[in-house]
């Protein structure tokens, strides 16, 4: 019997076990997995053990990275009280001397712009990148954050992505952070309001190069053998990070245990990939693949699907899709088909192990199932998550094994849809129309002073190109799904390799004008990045002189920014146009 290809992937969805889900996920969070522990390690032999008994091709490598873990934290009301209160220090805060640092307690109220320097600083929120790097940058001798929730949350402080360079290694913070409660951060509050407060604080974290292990297992397809999906996620994590990542990691062994019974079936290969070095070393694990895997990336990974945090109890929501642009299409397929759920898209933002935009390789996926925003109530730090991410409490308990069953089958389909449909499904067209909103938007930001018309126009004309493959696209699909004939497969699958090529290549050269600001053989800062980030500036010539000096510069500026954007669009409208023209179905 023929089944058609929805037929084919409904029964194949049909495969992901619940129980055996849940089998994987308890296994997994038996220990505590810091990056470089012995949890994490019993946790990579675990995978190497189910992943070489499928048959894959199993590598379990130990690299070398900048890895950062808290040891302990205490904060000493000094005056006009002595007391004592919990708190957590972060990865990648300093270790404070042994007698501590003692210095005045101010309380900020976010847009507060108080000289902080000498001071100890006290906000409201996470503990994030920007914002500690800002007061450390600002001269505080240490920082406090209030977060909202019994519980404060583990965070890593690090403005750097992955691994020092000599350009961005003095951002390594050379102060002390800690994060206390809702209820320490109340007293303290009150004590800043009543006059004077001094304090003392202690951190002691082991920031040092360790080895870490990076764990892959791959299956090669059998149309396009070197062409992989790079289905990743972390298996380092905080405390026994049930939900953050256990349950990720039990789905990509799922995934896999499915997978591994149609092996013959796939067009293109996977590669699912453990990283460390997530939490405690900045993507770390990604950031060193990328690196050392630059040119077979570039070459071969069709996507970087990540899977994060699943089956939280409580997630029920399927609000938006977080990917490149061209993959919102398929992630909202299958959340619709697999969740009932309709997601908005949402462009990914710069966080989770997103380390191959430099090389140009599309995102699918980050978080998936969400809280729904009543029940973040004020613990809303990232919109959706639990009031235990990051906590010692994302335990087992906190699993809803229907709602990571949902989760699995949504990354099943996906899969199966990256490595099986005749052409990669992806939706240029979306892009174009994103990248014509967003030029649209920074022309009206830069008024009369900038011109991004005709950058607008060349997007238009990328758009009908990326309509006609699109179309080109479909077209194939359907011939190559109803073909019975032997003899035209290899020149249908000829020309299904040539439109993946051209799909391919779009990304390589999008990609990094669109979401990185650096080189690419560099990685932007862990702050988030603007869209075309590069071209951003084209908003501040709006209230400069255009008689001064400081205009001309950067306009100059800004005319090569834009030659940057025209081109990379002209050259994908030119990839399309010599693919389907040299194309014979
Ligand atoms: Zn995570």
């Amino acid at each position: 019997m023929h089944l058609t290809h929805e037929e084919k992937e409904k029964s194949v969805v049909a495969e992901v076990s619940k129980d055996q889900l849940m089998a994987y996920t308890t296994r997994i969070v038996e220990n505590d997995r810091l990056s470089g522990s012995k949890g994490e390690a019993r946790a990579v032999e675990y995978f190497e053990e189910v992943m070489t008994g499928l048959e894959f091709e199993v590598e379990v490598i130990h690299i070398e990275n900048l890895i950062s873990l808290p040891i302990k934290a205490s904060v000493t009301v000094i005056s006009p009280e002595q007391r004592q209160i919990s708190c957590i220090t972060q990865s990648f805060s300093a270790s404070t001397p042994p007698q501590g640092v003692t210095a005045e307690l101010i309380y900020l109220p976010a847009g507060n712009e108080a000289d902080v320097a000498g001071k100890i600083i006290m906000r409201e929120g996470l503990a994030a990148p920007g914002p500690t790097w800002d007061m450390e940058a600002k001269g505080a001798a240490g920082q406090v954050w209030i977060n909202s929730g019994d519980l404060p949350h583990n965070m890593c402080i690090s403005t750097i992505w992955g691994h020092p360079t000599p350009e961005t290694a003095y951002r390594i913070p050379k102060r002390p952070t800690v994060s206390v409660g809702r209820e320490a951060g109340e007293y303290l509050k009150m004590l800043c309001s009543g006059g004077a407060v001094k304090i003392l604080l202690h951190t002691a974290v082991k920031t040092c190069f360790m080895k870490v292990p990076l764990a892959v297992a791959s299956v090669k397809g059998i149309v396009e053998p070197e062409k992989y999906i790079l289905f990743n996620g972390h298996i380092d994590s905080w405390h026994k990070g049930a939900s953050d990542n256990g349950t990720a990691n039990a789905c990509m062994l799922e995934v896999a245990r499915v997978i591994a019974k149609h092996r013959d079936e796939l067009r293109r290969g996977i590669r699912f990939v453990w990283w460390s070095g997530h939490s405690h070393g900045r993507y770390s694990g990604s950031t060193w693949y990328a690196d050392h895997n630059w040119e077979d990336l570039y070459q071969n990974a069709v996507v970087h699907l990540n899977v994060d945090s699943l089956g939280c109890r409580g997630a029920t929501m399927y609000p938006d899709v977080e990917s490149t642009a061209e993959c919102y299409g398929l992630g909202k397929s299958v959340v619709e088909t697999y969740a009932n759920q309709s997601p908005a898209y949402q462009r990914i933002g710069h966080s989770g192990d997103n380390s191959f935009w430099g090389i140009g390789i599309p995102t699918l996926f980050q978080l998936l199932s969400r809280q729904p925003k009543d029940a973040s109530g004020p613990d809303a730090l990232i919109p959706g998550l639990a009031w235990f991410w990051h906590t010692e409490a994302d335990t087992l308990d906190k699993i809803d094994p229907d709602i990571l069953f949902t989760d699995a089958r949504i990354y099943m389909a996906a899969v199966w849809r990256l490595c099986t449909l005749p052409v990669i499904p992806f939706d240029f067209e979306f892009t174009a129309q994103e990248t014509i909103t967003l030029l649209k938007d920074l022309d009206k930001k830069a008024g009369s002073s900038f011109d991004l018309s005709q950058a607008v126009q060349i997007a238009e004309t990328f758009k009908k190109k990326a309509l006609l493959l699109k179309q080109k696209c479909i077209e194939l699909s359907r011939k190559i799904s109803n073909n019975a004939s032997a003899a035209i497969e290899e020149r249908l699958n000829t020309a299904a390799v040539s439109l993946d090529q051209c799909i391919m290549k779009l990304s390589r050269i999008l990609i990094p004008v669109s979401y990185s600001g650096t080189d690419r053989f560099d990685m932007d800062l862990a702050v988030s990045i603007p869209p075309f980030p590069r071209l951003q500036p084209v908003a501040e010539l709006a209230a400069m002189d255009p008689r001064s000096h400081d205009f001309k510069y950067l306009e100059r500026k800004m005319v090569r920014e834009r030659n940057r954007v025209c081109h990379a669009l002209i050259k994908a409208a030119g990839c399309i146009d010599r693919t389907l023209s040299s194309l014979r179905l």
